[in-house]
């Protein structure tokens, strides 16, 4: 059969639809895809021109061999799935590669069909043959993107994870696998551990506040011990997000946990140095003061008590000396002035030197000891609740002084918790006193002031390595800056400590 008998044929053909033919066969011949038929030899009997000017228009149409024109590795699947086709008439589709007149390979789909004659016989085969490399390509590119993500999500130097909106795991990373112990295939095992691989006394806040994120949607943050495949526990730093659709609802939860043991420890160790170092330094102080005082006041007292026995001796003389008498009570007088001058230079040694006071937003002093005491607050599991007035105006006030008021009395709330307690728990608030003083309260939920009364005495302490002076100098910073400092009892279950702070005045 010619070409020209192919076209004739299809013209003939679209003329039987009853529209114009020429229309017909222009949309054919233009058509953005390789249209074709082939005899049931698989010889082509018309190609379009999207064919031709791929394949190239110089060659007559029965002389293209397009199996010649696949590629090698295609090859043979192709050759041998058109061989079946022709040999019993299956429908043939296939993606492989041809090479174009300028010698490029593209990817294609072809698909053909056969039409039978009246004897069942293949008489004619109809097909299109689409270009698909840009969607190969976008494919590759996905496939490529997919594994690069799946290493990355394996080589990242976290633990991954990924849960359903009720909890439930589906995914962990390899690294997290491995940390556990268990197979990457068999996610549900993480499930079945869940209840065992948290440290007995993080486990419960964990949960509780797993539970309480699922619940309410809010991230998930949270330091704890899990347990290594090893049977270690290691601190980990914790934290989860949920994934939201459209809507809003939450669709899963990813999270990561990375290992900060190492951190801990080395937090852990410089804080029992630096403890140390405070205690020694403060009893070396206090040993220096004592022994100082002791000798200062030794003298005058030596000398009253040298003075007191002249005077008695004078006055019980027969007859009694007063004169003499006199003159060592005059002693005993100066004495007495010079050890009442030794007190008030002690005294002075002990006020605050007045120091450069600077505008302070009490609100960022708070939240930045918090951050200096995040670790020492982590290794507690303790939970810190804020509640800061954002409102709040500026306050003047020697910010390293006021710090370490906060500092200490943070880590008394804290001492007074059992640290077994899984809902410990410390609220920090803020707010206006009255119009010039602003509040700062401390409530933690431990056991309470066993002698309120007397926790502002200096050396006051019930702990066994207590010095008993944190809270007599806090109150003194306080109240040096003007302010006011008090502790109650709280009505249920621990202590609040507050101070007040005068407002920055204008100008
Ligand atoms: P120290 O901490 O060295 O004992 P402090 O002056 O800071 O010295 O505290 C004195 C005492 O006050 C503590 O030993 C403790 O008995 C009590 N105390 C302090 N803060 C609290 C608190 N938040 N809850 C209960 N008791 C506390």
């Amino acid at each position: 059969m010619s070409n020209n008998d192919g076209l004739t044929k299809r013209t003939a053909s679209f003329a039987g639809i009853g529209h114009s033919p020429e229309l017909a066969l222009e949309l054919l011949e233009k058509i953005p895809a390789h249209v074709w038929s082939m005899n049931s030899a698989g010889r082509f009997i018309y190609r379009n021109r999207s064919m031709e000017d791929y394949f190239g228009a110089g060659l007559p149409r029965d002389q293209l061999d397009w199996l010649e024109r696949v590629h090698s590795e295609d090859q043979r699947y192709v050759a041998s799935s058109w061989r079946q086709s022709i040999e019993t008439g299956q429908p043939f589709d296939s993606a492989h590669r041809l090479c174009g007149v300028d010698g490029a390979f593209r990817w294609f789909r072809a698909s053909g069909r056969p039409s039978m004659d009246q004897h069942g016989q293949i008489n004619i085969w109809h097909g299109q043959t689409i270009d698909i490399e840009h969607q190969k390509r976008a494919e590759e590119n996905l496939r490529a993107r997919s594994v690069e993500l799946s290493l990355l999500v394996d080589m990242v130097p976290s633990n991954l994870w990924r849960l359903t909106p009720d909890g439930t795991t589906t995914l962990v990373n390899k690294r997290m696998a491995d940390y556990l112990g268990l197979e990457l295939s068999n996610v549900s095992d993480v499930a079945s551990v869940m209840d065992t691989i948290f440290h007995p006394d993080d486990a419960d806040a964990v949960f509780a506040e797993l539970t309480r994120c699922l619940a309410t949607g809010e991230r998930f943050s949270m330091r704890y011990r899990l347990l290594r495949a090893d049977g270690m526990y290691r601190w980990m730093s914790g934290r989860a997000e949920p994934l939201q659709d459209q809507d809003g609802n939450i669709v899963q939860w990813f999270g990561l946990c990375h290992d900060i043991e190492d951190q801990v420890q080395a937090t852990a160790a410089l804080r029992r140095s630096a403890e140390k170092l405070a205690q020694a330094t403060q009893a070396a102080n206090l040993s220096q003061l004592s022994a100082s005082i002791a000798h200062e006041i030794n003298q005058p007292l030596a000398a009253i008590a040298a003075n007191s026995d002249a005077c008695l001796r004078w006055l019980s003389a027969d007859p009694p000396n007063v004169e003499r008498g006199k003159l060592a009570a005059q002693r005993i007088t100066q004495d007495v002035l010079v050890a009442a001058e030794v007190i008030s230079r002690i005294r002075a040694l002990f006020k605050h030197q007045p120091q450069a006071r600077t505008i302070e937003d009490a609100n960022r002093l708070v939240t930045e000891v918090l951050d200096l005491m995040s670790d020492e607050i982590a290794a507690t599991t303790t939970r810190i609740d804020t509640d800061l007035d954002l409102h709040l105006p500026a306050v003047q006030l020697d910010r390293v002084q006021v710090q370490q008021v906060l500092v200490n009395l943070i880590r008394n709330g804290i001492q007074a918790m059992d640290s077994t307690d899984p809902l410990r728990s410390l609220k920090i608030r803020s707010c206006l006193e009255r119009h010039d003083m602003i509040r700062v309260s401390i409530e933690d939920s431990g056991h309470g002031f066993a002698d309120p009364e007397r926790v502002f005495e200096p050396f006051f302490t019930t702990k066994i390595n207590g010095m008993g002076m944190g809270l007599p100098i806090c109150r003194s910073i306080v109240e040096s800056h003007g302010g006011r400092m008090w502790v109650v009892n709280n009505e249920t279950v621990g202590a609040t400590v507050a101070f007040t702070l005068p407002v920055a005045v204008a100008g």
